[in-house]
């Protein structure tokens, strides 16, 4: 095993590291972190069975006050890293007294699904969490500001319309959790991170999560952490003779279309016998259920099963009765199963190490193992994490289509009536077939034979498209280098931007006012509904620029910029056209 450690540029700062464990150890779970019994009984509702690496390190530290700066990506289970100790550590507030806690994320989809994360851990204490974002109209933000909340989930730019406005009060902060730090460094909101900070207590506890530390993060964690905890994964490299001789492929697909997919995917690789993992015993029941409904023979495994279950359990999977076996992680450590064929990820694995564990249970002895991997696009990165970590490619695949699972199904029946041919036996059906043939060809007698059996073996459940999700851009884009001089370089001109219907904002501010096309891009994807994806050519003049977005969300976007800043400043906003008049 080689290390290698990521490079820190940051100050001597203590570092806790998070290296490849024994799998068969023990490890620490929630009730040993020191969370209190509503916390927990809200995570075993959920179904989470032991913390994730990245919360087993970021917890403890967090709730003695502890300033942290974290490298974890989505899907590592940073949200309930940073939500946990900061429930842990309120009282919530009965009234309206501020928030206690305020979280700045880059957009307005994290805002709510941070949002949303927060309020399942805390409900069971009473925590009373708010996203505010643009595009939300902000009379209702003040109707909920005013009633009171503990927990403040904002993007920047609308955090500091309600703090200018005197809506938002800073006073009462005890913990600022910038999340997704380098998301919102690109969306070009580092100044009104810095003024926000700048705004709440001093004693307060600042949390940091990135997924990648450019020096530009250090800079922040510089000025506003103080004696940070550092944590961040020490990657292990599997040396090339430990890794396992296993295929392994992805597809990346929305969430919605997981378990049909899943089921197309069983059917292409018809595998001998199967573990899928699922991140919760809730997930780990809700699947099989949906697969045994689609006619695979599954079980379910996870923490909650009596010892008798699980021997029952594994005793079906050992016998052939079930060839399909859902598992938590926590539940299938230890498990042996020789005649695993292939291992299936229903969410990429919070942590590389806990992947190259999963995997190992295939592909011993020299047989080859197949592993895949359900990803969101989201998750792309930690994908390209593990790659990394395994020296070994992950190849992206296309979800089997209709066509591709008829295609296998006849292959498949070719394969059994050749099986049947080569059998003995078959005399008895002579009779049948030699009566027909007096009135038909033997041909038609063997295809309308061949239909039957086709029909009996059942079609495919789902006849829905699963459209293709895109992966997204592999790393940092560059829409963020400021365009040297002149106009703004098109966007679109990249093989980027909206692919419908466009029409261009007039935006009130330009180079002279320091405006550069990440100030706007930050302020369009951090105001609405709107991805960098969706904006199309930016142009920077002198006195104002013009942003290209899809026309159905101009209106949209030209309602959010109007209620937020560029810059620090409130600028004029409308629809190009109204400018030749
Ligand atoms: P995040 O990285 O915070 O976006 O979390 C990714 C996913 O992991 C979310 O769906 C969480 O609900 C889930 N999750 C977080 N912590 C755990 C845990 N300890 N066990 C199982 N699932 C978890």
């Amino acid at each position: 095993m080689s290390h290698c450690a990521v490079a820190a540029d940051v100050p001597a700062v203590p570092t806790t590291r998070m290296t490849a464990t024994d799998p068969t150890a023990e490890r620490p779970g929630f009730t040993e972190l020191g969370l209190r019994p509503e916390l927990l009984a809200a995570l075993t509702e959920l179904g989470y069975e032991e913390p994730t690496p990245i919360q087993r390190e970021a917890i403890p530290p967090l709730l003695e006050g502890r300033d942290l700066l974290g490298r974890a990506a989505t899907g590592t289970g940073k949200t309930a890293a940073f939500a946990l100790p900061l429930l842990e550590r309120m009282t919530p507030a009965a009234g309206t007294g501020g928030p206690g806690a305020l979280v700045l994320v880059p957009t307005r989809e994290l805002a709510m699904q941070v949002s949303e994360a927060i309020h399942r851990y805390g409900r069971s204490i009473g925590a009373r969490v708010l996203p505010i974002y643009g595009g939300q109209p902000i009379g209702r933000q003040l109707r909920s500001l005013e009633r009171g909340a503990d927990v403040v989930v904002a993007t920047p730019g609308r955090a500091l319309d309600h703090i200018g406005r005197g809506t938002l009060h800073l006073d009462s902060i005890a913990t600022v959790v910038l999340d997704e730090a380098d998301e919102m460094l690109d969306m070009g909101f580092a100044e009104d991170i810095d003024a926000i900070l700048d705004g709440t207590p001093d004693g307060r506890q600042t949390v940091l999560f990135s997924a990648t530390m450019p020096a530009r993060i250090n800079a922040i964690a510089k000025r506003h952490l103080t004696d940070p905890v550092r944590i961040q994964i020490v990657e292990e490299r599997a040396a090339a003779g430990e890794a396992p001789l296993v295929r392994q492929s992805a597809y990346v697909l929305s969430r919605a279309h997981k378990p049909a997919a899943l089921a197309r995917v069983l059917d292409v690789e018809a595998p001998a016998a199967a573990i899928v993992f699922c991140r919760t015993r809730n997930e780990v029941d809700q699947l099989a259920e949906t697969l045994t409904g689609r006619g695979y023979r599954a079980e379910a495994l996870h923490g909650g099963l009596s010892q008798e279950g699980r021997d029952r359990v594994m005793q079906r999977l050992r016998s052939g009765t079930a060839d399909l076996l859902v598992a938590t992680d926590v539940a299938a450590r230890g498990l042996d199963i020789d005649q695993l064929t292939h291992v299936v990820n229903y969410d990429v694995p919070s942590a590389p190490e806990s992947y190259v564990h999963r995997i190992g249970r295939v592909g011993r002895a020299g047989r080859e193992g197949v592993a895949i991997t359900l990803a969101e696009p989201r998750e792309h990165r930690l994908l390209k994490n593990i790659e990394r970590v395994t020296g070994q490619r992950i190849q992206i695949q296309k979800v089997p289509t209709i066509a591709d699972l008829r295609a296998r199904r006849l292959e498949m029946m070719r394969a059994t009536l050749r099986e049947a041919i080569l059998e003995e036996g078959l005399d008895r059906f002579r009779v049948v077939v030699e009566t027909l043939a007096d009135e038909f060809d033997v041909m038609e007698v063997a295809l309308a034979a061949v239909k039957l059996a086709h029909d009996a073996t059942g079609g495919p459940v789902d006849e829905v498209d699963i459209p293709e999700v895109a992966a997204p851009r592999p790393e940092r884009p560059p829409r963020d280098r400021p365009d040297a001089g002149g106009r703004g370089k098109p966007r679109a001109a990249r093989g980027r931007g909206p692919s419908g219907p466009t029409t261009r904002v007039f935006v009130g501010a330009g180079r002279s006012a320091g405006v550069r096309p990440q100030d706007l891009v930050g302020a369009v994807t951090g105001e609405s509904q709107l991805t960098g994806r969706d904006v199309g050519a930016i142009e920077i003049f002198d006195r104002f620029s013009l942003v290209e977005v899809p026309v159905p969300a101009a209106d949209d976007v030209i309602a959010a910029l109007r209620g937020s800043t560029i810059k620090g400043r409130k600028v004029t906003i409308r629809r190009e056209r109204d400018t030749s008049g």
